[in-house]
């Protein structure tokens, strides 16, 4: 006997009716960020690793230990064997896109958006899965397209806020930080490590790793244990020059002006390498435990350069899609399914083909329409009706032929005769 076969562990199918729900959310994404003036790019599932490699950074936990990696085989002597990897995030991929195609010449900022899956090699659980989904956006530019404003950031910030409040998510926190720029960093990394050598021994083992390598990740910890030493370290506001600290300012100042309340947290750093100046994180209190970090974001000023590109400095953020459909579900608790306008019942087989033809006539007037099939007995087709739509509209031989349906609105409990030319005006208000 052969075994049946599963969805991959850490991967899961979207089924309706929750796959409606998941549409909401991209159509409400897409529209706000037309608003905005973003336009999508669609980058592919897999890039060389190199580009994760550069891009993320080798000693950040996803290109270390959560990438989906193989050796690409060649099919011809003319090719070569390539290192692939499954996107785990895409900032990474806009970036190359935007090299490649010398997007930067025009002079103007690129304003990108992208709603796609990502993969990481993650331990699976409610809301964290190895495939998953990112609605994400980029501002990206040369310099002289005013890529570098504070107001960019500000810009970005409040365009989230806006999105999430549109979405219907209640009770959300903004909290950012500036890690500073490329020149302020060598000197606080420096001062951090010399602050975690006495001390690092009584950390967890990633820590004590991550003060030689990548002392920075060292305030990402989450281990109980170690937030007092973390508490003592030097933070990183201290550390920043006038430029840093006045764009900082500059950014807040942007969303006071708008209305957008934040907190300001010293620690946030963020998981990937590429952040400069202002890192920031959206979070929902809902019960996801340590996974209510519903988005993530900040400005790479040296990215594009890291990938060998022109200097183009950008900022962005990627809203993990599964987390926010969890909390819609979580904070609407269950919504009834949506349901048809109404469920064409032919009586009789020899009333198919005018239920469909009366299907398609609503369909086309905007209805949405089921429909079943004159063979089932009546009380199955009210049945069936009932838990798909809000009408049963019957089609019986008399129906058919004197233009005048029977129709039963189920909340109502009412039956009703209504002409064919007047039946989708009456069933858009039932
Ligand atoms: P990051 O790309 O790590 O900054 O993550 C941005 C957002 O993506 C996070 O705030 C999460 O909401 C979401 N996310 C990251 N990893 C996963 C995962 N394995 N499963 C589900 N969502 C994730």
């Amino acid at each position: 006997m052969s075994t049946t076969l599963k969805a991959v562990r850490g991967t899961r199918d979207l089924l309706p009716p929750e796959t409606a729900l998941w549409e909401r959310v991209e159509r409400i994404a897409r529209e706000v960020f037309a608003r905005y003036n973003f336009g999508e790019i669609r980058t592919p599932v897999f890039e060389d690793t190199q580009l994760f490699a550069r891009g993320v950074g080798e000693e950040t936990d996803i290109v270390a230990k959560e990438m989906y990696t193989w050796e690409d085989r060649a099919r011809a002597q003319s090719e070569k064997a390539q290192s692939l990897t499954l996107r785990p995030e895409n900032t990474a991929g806009v970036v190359r896109a935007y090299i490649e195609h010398k997007l930067g010449d025009s002079g103007l900022l690129q304003k990108l958006y992208y709603i796609g899956p990502q993969f990481r090699r993650e331990r699976p659980q409610k809301g964290r899965y190895r495939q998953f989904y990112q609605i994400g956006a980029e501002i990206i530019g040369p310099p002289s397209s005013g890529s570098e404003s504070p107001l960019r950031d500000a810009e970005v910030l409040e365009m989230l806020a806006t999105l999430l409040d549109e979405l219907g998510i209640k009770g959300w926190t903004l909290t950012l930080n500036s890690v500073g720029s490329s020149s302020d960093r060598p000197r606080y990394i420096a001062a951090l490590k010399e602050a975690l050598a006495p001390v690092k021994d009584k950390m967890c083992v990633d820590c004590q790793r991550r003060a030689e390598t990548n002392p920075l990740r060292v305030l990402d910890c989450k281990h109980p244990e170690d937030q007092p030493i973390i508490e003592t370290l030097p933070r990183i506001a201290d550390y920043l020059d006038e430029a840093s600290r006045t764009h900082f300012a500059q950014v807040l100042a942007g969303l006071d002006a708008c209305g957008v309340k934040y907190t300001v947290n010293p620690r946030l750093v963020r998981g990937l390498d590429y952040y400069t100046r202002t890192t920031f994180e959206f979070t929902v209190e809902t019960g996801l435990g340590t996974q209510n970090a519903l988005l993530g974001g900040g400005r790479y000023d040296g990215l594009s350069e890291m990938l060998g590109g022109p200097k183009a400095p950008g900022i962005g953020f990627a809203i993990g899609e599964d987390r926010l459909i969890l909390i819609l579900q979580a904070q609407a608790g269950d919504a009834a399914a949506p349901k048809a306008d109404a469920y064409i019942a032919p009586i009789g087989e020899a009333q198919n083909a005018y239920a469909l033809a009366l299907a398609r006539e609503l369909r086309r007037a905007g209805l949405t329409i089921e429909t079943g099939d004159g063979s089932a007995r009546l009380k199955k087709s009210f049945e069936t009706a009932d838990k798909l739509a809000r009408n049963i509209v019957l089609v019986g031989e008399d129906e058919a032929q004197s233009g005048i349906l029977t129709v039963k609105n189920f909340a109502a409990g009412e039956q009703t005769k209504i002409p064919r030319a007047e039946l989708a005006s009456a069933l858009k208000v039932s």
